[in-house]
């Protein structure tokens, strides 16, 4: 009985782990069809067209990461952890997501204090706070808004803080972020927030989430300020 047990878990561990893959392989996608769709258009100057491909290549670089790191969700193995600057990384995923955002008719503002450092994976975190902007973007999907992604010191801890003007969730939604496969759009896998969560929470991050129906969610990240 107990064997089968342990079967059963690593199966369904196996089966989320690969839906998940499926799942985030579709956020690099998207943005690199958006880039090239960017690229397509002839008045284009050269500095656009240089920073659109780079950022073509880093995405596809992320896709192809994105499988190593899910397949190594499931097993213990050691972290590449460095020295980030969340402002930098701010920076990077201001630049992922404003084209996204501006066919949506979405601002995406940013704010960050300089020397804000921790320590951590920097692909699993601009993985896991792509994934909450994202949702973020998809929450004003009907109507205009405004996603802000801003970080600052707050005693001897970084707080990233990403927020929303969209539709909102009640207590009850929130209290189910991050359980696999809750979702409440068409086509949504319900994921993300899953995949967010533990990558946030490997790198000793605490997650707030306050959020009012009609009104728009913040999202309180906190992590253990790295001292220079
Ligand atoms: P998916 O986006 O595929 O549905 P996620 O795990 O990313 O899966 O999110 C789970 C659910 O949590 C979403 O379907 C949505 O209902 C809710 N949610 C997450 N973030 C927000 C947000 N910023 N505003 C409103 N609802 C949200
Ligand atoms: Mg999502």
């Amino acid at each position: 009985l107990k064997k089968e047990l342990i079967f059963s878990e690593k199966m369904n561990i196996a089966s989320i782990i690969s839906a998940s893959v499926a799942h985030e392989i579709r956020n690099p996608l998207t943005s690199v069809r958006g880039f090239i769709q960017l690229l397509t258009q002839t008045e284009l100057n050269p500095d656009k067209k240089q920073m659109y491909g780079k950022i073509c290549l880093e995405e596809i670089d992320r896709a192809e990461q994105i499988i190593n790191d899910y397949l190594s969700l499931a097993k213990p193995y050691p972290e590449i952890l460095e020295e980030l600057d969340i402002g930098e990384e701010i920076q990077y995923i201001y630049n992922v997501l404003k084209s996204v955002a501006n066919l949506t008719g979405v601002e995406v503002e940013i704010k960050y204090d300089i020397n804000l450092l921790v320590l951590g994976d920097r692909k699993k975190l601009r993985q896991s706070i792509i994934n909450i902007a994202k949702n973020g973007l998809e929450a004003m999907r009907d109507k205009r808004g405004v996603l802000k992604i801003e970080a600052y010191k707050r005693n001897n801890e970084v707080i990233l803080s990403i927020s929303d003007t969209g539709i909102g969730m009640t207590n009850d939604q929130v209290s189910r972020l991050g359980m696999p496969y809750y979702s409440n759009k068409d086509k949504g896998t319900g994921l993300g927030m899953m995949v967010s969560f533990s990558l946030i929470k490997g790198m000793l991050g605490k997650i707030n989430v306050k959020s009012e129906l009609g009104k728009g969610t913040v999202f309180d990240i906190s992590f253990p300020l790295l001292k220079i």
